[in-house]
């Protein structure tokens, strides 16, 4: 802005300031406002059209007919006004007839005025009313006066609201959007459909004051703002440096590059200067960013763009001190949660009956937060870009994981298509769950073991829907990343308990504690609080545990007391030398007489697996099979080691394949190796879940698979009709003499065979 615009907008903010403060009715507030802004702008005719009942109406006017207030009613979309409304955007126009949207309306006189200027009011990102200004002469309004009036529209949305003169949520409920309908793509994470309001975790400020008391104190508050923000940003760029690369610094450069732009401080401040508050400021120059940036059509600008956007929100949140997650907040519809990215720690704190999907900016499928929305039901979209210029905060949404996109602000006919292939996917969930009580055989006579991979006491309900033969991996952290401090040995033994309870007769195999990597608890840091450069590499996992035994003593303690009287299954994660797996044996062994010695009731039996994760594990089979009760084949950590590629990076998630030649002959190594141990060996890896890669497994001599509750039903149809020599044998010529894309090869030898592939 420069200075004459400051003076203008400031002089009319400041008479606004008294509007509002008076002590009159709504109508006579609008009837000065018109006047003090007509006046303030030199123009003949300034109007306020507000939202009531999905019409935009005129509310006040200086200039034009007063017969015409009240009555003259312009629908969204409709004549400049509408137009306006519809597309919340400015319109400077020299002649306004010459404009292919003008409607002439007779009441209000307007015909001899011949330039035309108009402006949102904006509410909560949505358009609730239109402020325009006309003149007899034919010319358009200077930048400056844009300027103005759009400083001035920010303030009538407040005064708009405090009187009540439009219904906050009428914009809603109406149906005006910011934009019509649209559509983004994405990569499938979890599959699934779901429909619900558009929920960013990271919510949106509702600025509450627009006109400032006092400049210098708002001033001061963002000076402060503007240093608690830069600490913050270089904060997370330090522990970048060690940490996990790739996109992220990309956009932490962005976010530098931003955090210390003279250029955007010194708008804030200008607009300050203009009489608002530190947030409306704030806002007001985001507003006009975005306006300019619409009309670039530059993809990487863009991307630029939902930088600012996003640091410009943080800047915001800290300003007006409004910190929290919309889980904190609760959820009140039935939700789909917008994100960058999240942890599975954070995903968890949302309500479940309420979060119906997902929306992530980036992601990858083996991520934990994906694993646990895949055990939640959630389907989850990723890698969605330029999302934050096109979704808006309560927008209806409508998520369609099974074809990687999502529907924004759909039509009546999108809802309609979406309802049928929504009743379609219940119909195949019915077909699923008749095959609850249907044991898993192959054509040619093989019982596969399915088995469900959970975490969750909620999670075990799944066992009795799906008909799955057992807990192939149930995942104990899950309960440390729920919970605000360690969980204790008694709310642990409760647990297991229950989850027993809960399994019956059918085995669960309880996975200690693994956590580090992508899986980080606020309240066990590091011993020397560093920072890892490496941590899916890194301190994680059993490696945690044997270091402090302190936390694998009482969840042995814990596990052993729950698991009186029955046969207890327990499984260490990333075991990388026999000796690991010896020592945190070791531990239960210890507990277990310990336990004995104080008369307690024991396990009938404890079976101890490993888990092979970590391909140095594989060379060491025949050492470590004769102490081993299971194997137990984590593909998500196995194969982001073998191709050296981090399964939380969203620059790598669509790199590699799983069904590539090289994993699938690595897997068939390990059945092999374990050949005429007593041993039973496992897939619980997510790519088990998915009927191609099952086949595959199947193919190479993998018998028993652990997979999300969701694949069990498609799992079990896929069994029933494979035969196994069929697929052995074509896996064995294609591992031998590997095809261009296994993956293609499989799917086209699968269809061909009428076998189901997703
Ligand atoms: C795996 O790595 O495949 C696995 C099952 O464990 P998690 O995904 O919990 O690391
Ligand atoms: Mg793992």
């Amino acid at each position: 802005m420069d200075r004459e615009a400051v003076v203008s907008a400031r002089k009319i903010l400041t008479r606004l300031h008294d509007v509002m403060a008076s002590r009159s009715h709504a109508q006579a507030k609008l009837n000065t406002v018109v006047e003090v802004i007509g006046g303030g702008l030199d123009s003949e005719v300034c109007s306020i059209y507000l939202l009531r009942e999905g019409m935009l109406e005129l509310f006040a006017t200086r200039g034009l007919a007063q017969e015409a207030v009240h009555v003259t009613r312009m629908a969204i979309g409709e004549g400049l006004v509408g137009t306006i409304a519809s597309n919340a955007e400015t319109l400077n126009l020299a002649e306004a007839t010459a404009h292919p949207d003008f409607s002439y309306r007779p009441e209000t006189g307007e015909d001899k005025y011949h330039s035309f200027a108009g402006v949102p009011i904006v509410r909560r990102e949505r358009a609730v009313g239109v402020l325009c200004v006309q003149h007899a002469d034919p010319r358009r309004y200077e930048e400056v006066e844009i300027e103005a009036l759009q400083t001035v529209a920010m303030v009538l949305s407040e005064l708009i609201t405090n009187a009540g003169l439009v219904d906050e949520d009428e914009g809603l409920i109406a149906g005006v959007q910011h934009t019509g309908p649209e559509q983004l793509l994405g990569l499938t994470l979890v599959k699934g459909l779901a429909a619900g309001q558009a929920v960013f975790h990271q919510p949106r400020v509702t600025i509450q004051h627009v006109v400032a008391e006092d400049t210098e104190a708002e001033r001061q508050r963002v000076y402060m703002a503007f240093d608690k923000m830069r600490e913050q940003i270089d904060r997370m760029a330090a522990q970048a440096e060690f940490g996990v690369g790739g996109e992220h610094d990309e956009v932490l450069e962005t976010y530098k590059m931003f955090a210390y732009d003279e250029g955007w401080s010194r708008r804030i401040n200008e607009a300050i200067d203009s009489g608002l508050t530190a947030e409306a400021a704030i806002e007001r120059v985001q507003q006009r960013t975005r306006m300019r940036m619409r009309q670039i059509d530059d993809p990487l600008l863009a991307d630029r763009m939902h930088d600012l956007e996003d640091l410009s929100n943080r800047l915001l949140r800290i300003v007006s001190g409004q910190l929290g997650t919309a889980a904190s907040m609760g959820l009140r519809n039935d939700a789909i949660l917008i994100a960058r990215n999240l942890g599975p720690a954070e995903l968890l704190e949302y309500d479940r009956r309420r979060l119906k999907g997902v929306i992530l900016e980036e992601g990858s499928l083996t991520a934990h937060v994906v694993i646990v929305a895949r055990a939640m039901g959630v389907p989850v979209l990723g890698r969605v870009r330029s999302l934050r210029g096109v979704i808006r905060e309560g927008d209806m949404l409508l998520l369609d994981a099974d074809q990687a996109l999502v529907q924004i602000r759909p039509t009546q006919g999108t809802i309609e298509a979406f309802d049928t292939r929504f009743a379609r996917n219940r119909q195949r969930q019915a077909v699923y769950a008749q095959l609850r009580d249907v044991e898993p055989f192959t054509r040619d006579g093989t019982r596969i073991t399915v088995m469900i991979n959970a975490g969750l006491r909620d999670d075990m309900p799944n066992l009795a829907l799906t008909g799955a033969d057992g807990v192939g991996l149930f995942r104990t952290e899950f309960q440390f990343l729920v919970s605000a401090t360690l969980p204790a040995r008694e709310r642990q033994t409760r647990l297991y308990r229950d989850v027993l309870e809960a399994a019956g007769d059918k085995p669960v195999v309880f996975r200690t504690v693994d956590i580090g990597g992508d899986k980080v608890l606020p309240y066990l840091r590091h011993n020397d609080g560093e920072q890892e450069e490496n941590p899916a590499m890194g301190w994680r996992a059993l490696r945690v545990a044997l270091e402090r035994d302190g936390l694998l003593k009482v969840q042995a303690r814990a596990l052993i007391e729950a698991a009186a009287g029955r046969t207890l299954n327990v499984m260490f994660p990333m075991v990388s030398e026999p000796w690991e797996f010896d020592a945190a044996r070791d531990v239960f062994e210890s507990q277990l007489k310990f336990l004995k010695g104080q008369k307690k009731v024991l396990p009938e039996a404890i079976r101890y697996g490993a888990m092979l994760e970590v391909p140095a594990l594989a060379e060491m089979i025949d050492v470590i099979a004769p102490r081993l009760s299971f194997l137990s084949i984590g593909t998500n950590d196995l194969t982001q080691f073998l191709f050296a590629a981090d399964r939380s990076n969203p620059k790598l998630a669509e790199r590699y394949d799983w069904l590539s030649p090289s994993i699938m002959r690595f897997i068939r190594r390990i059945v092999t190796s374990t050949a005429g141990h007593d041993i039973d060996v496992t897939v619980c890896g997510e790519m088990g879940g998915r009927q191609l890669e099952a086949l595959a497994l199947i193919g190479v001599g993998i018998r028993r698979l652990s997979i999300t509750p969701a694949a069990v039903g498609p799992t079990k149809e896929l069994v029933s009709k494979v035969d196994i020599t069929e697929i052995s044998d074509a896996m064995a010529g294609w591992l031998a003499t590997p095809p261009k894309n296994l993956r293609a090869t499989l799917h086209e030898w699968a269809s061909s065979r009428g076998l189901p592939v997703d």
